[in-house]
């Protein structure tokens, strides 16, 4: 791990440039990100105090099409974090081809210890202070960790008020309600759960003889756990920030999940139940949970929980990472020698952002699908992206996130050298 996230990040570009043909500024350029911004949001606390929150909304990259990303709100979020999760959505969205390119946005906050209204106000502060910045054709925020529907009607909301002009495009993972889509809530973890069945049938494996370990219990991380549950995988364990449980014979993951929804003490829209208190199990920590011998690692939290000093460790035969840059550089090569498979991020947590460009176009058409058609249409994208990236993975002998970075390039360079780079005029393009 180098001291930055985002030199960490954009190091994943050295590595596949050796496999695609893309110019040099083409390179250049998503190394820097397009723009980034910093605010100061003052909010007016329930016992009357004032407290300054520090915001950021950074645009990586804008080729393809408006910048699109979530938002976070996270005691750790820091413009470093925002512009390396800014960098990775530039690529997912190349990876799925959705007309898109990337940026993230976060709040630096504990949000469990403000009350709803005080979320609310923060909320629209933030919106006060980066509307000119985003918009429908501009850059799109949505949901990340620690940010929920309720939050992004909100944005949505303080945003037409702003303009005077509703505007649900402007944000997405929105209400049903206030026009979020069908299966929004889920897509991430759907998303995931494609991409592991395509790889499943491709090795002809059956559920019921694959184990199972997920880390983190928010919304990606308990939606998988339940799907693969409902197919037949055996969920050993799982985890929250809190800790982690483990049953050898698999646990019931409806049951945990409600639990958890029953026992939230609600402190304002987040809950606080942790999936520790829940007996006939073996707990474990989150660390633990990582080296447990498992068929599938699932980390669904934060970035950085493999790194070198853990990959020796890593037990788990295929991992898929559905959180966002779960595993460092170093850690890559380690787990590459010892021949685990990484599906990367920017493949198996992409569901997300393919259903809000879905949600974006049912904005702007004002035709809204149903859960069936919007599920379908993910299925079609996720299975043909995942099929591309093993292929390219097992025709030139490179992992699988060299190949996802390889298709994405591909995409960006060309959008990139058609906009006019120094090859494109070299070749005489540029002489009308
Ligand atoms: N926050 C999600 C991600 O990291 C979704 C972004 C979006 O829907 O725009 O992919």
């Amino acid at each position: 791990m180098t001291d930055s996230l985002f030199s960490d990040a954009t190091q994943r570009l050295d590595t596949a440039l050796k496999y695609v043909s893309i110019s040099e500024d083409a390179i250049e350029r998503l190394k820097y990100p397009k723009a980034s911004l910093r605010v100061s949001i003052p909010v007016r606390m329930d016992n009357g105090d004032l407290r300054i929150f520090q915001g950021y909304r950074v645009r990586h990259d804008d080729t393809r099409g408006p910048t699109k990303g979530g938002v976070r709100y996270h005691p750790n979020v820091s413009l470093d974090e925002v512009q390396s999760l800014a960098f990775w959505m530039t690529f997912k969205c190349a990876v799925v081809g959705i007309p898109f390119g990337g940026a993230k946005g976060g709040i630096t906050l504990n949000p469990k210890e403000l009350s709803r209204l005080e979320l609310e106000r923060l909320t629209r502060g933030y919106i006060d202070a980066i509307a000119d910045f985003i918009g429908p054709d501009v850059d799109i925020p949505a949901p990340d960790v620690y940010t929920n529907p309720t939050i992004m009607g909100w944005m949505m909301d303080r945003y037409s008020t702003i303009r005077r002009q509703l505007s649900p495009a402007v944000v997405t993972g929105k209400p049903i309600a206030l026009g979020g889509s069908q299966g929004r809530d889920t897509a991430t973890a759907m998303g995931a759960f494609y991409s592991i069945q395509t790889m499943m049938s491709k090795f002809d494996r059956r559920p019921e003889n694959t184990t199972v370990a997920i880390q983190g219990f928010g919304n990606a991380g308990s939606t998988i756990a339940e799907l693969l549950f409902n197919a037949g995988y055996r969920v050993v364990a799982v985890s929250d920030s809190q800790g982690a449980i483990y049953s050898a014979n698999g646990l019931d993951i409806p049951s945990l999940r409600h639990y958890r929804e029953a026992n939230k003490g609600m402190k304002a829209v987040y809950c606080e139940g942790s999936v520790c208190n829940i007996v006939e199990h073996q707990t474990l920590t989150n660390a633990e949970l990582l080296t447990l011998d498992v068929d599938i690692l699932i980390p669904a939290a934060l970035e950085n929980q493999i790194t070198e000093d853990n990959a020796n460790d890593i037990r788990a035969k295929w991992i898929f990472e559905v959180a966002n840059g779960p595993i460092s550089p170093a850690a890559d090569g380690i787990l590459a020698e010892r021949d685990i498979l990484v599906f990367p991020d920017i493949l198996v947590n992409a569901g997300g952002v393919t259903v809000s460009y879905f949600e974006w176009v049912q904005n702007r058409t004002g035709l809204y699908w149903s859960l069936e058609e919007v599920n379908d249409r993910l299925k079609v994208k996720t299975v043909e992206a995942t099929e591309a990236i093993w292929q390219t993975s097992q025709e030139r002998s490179i992992s699988l996130r060299t190949a996802a970075y390889v298709r994405a390039l591909q995409r960006l360079g060309e959008s990139l050298d058609a906009k006019g780079t120094r090859n494109y005029y070299l070749n005489g393009m540029g002489n009308g």
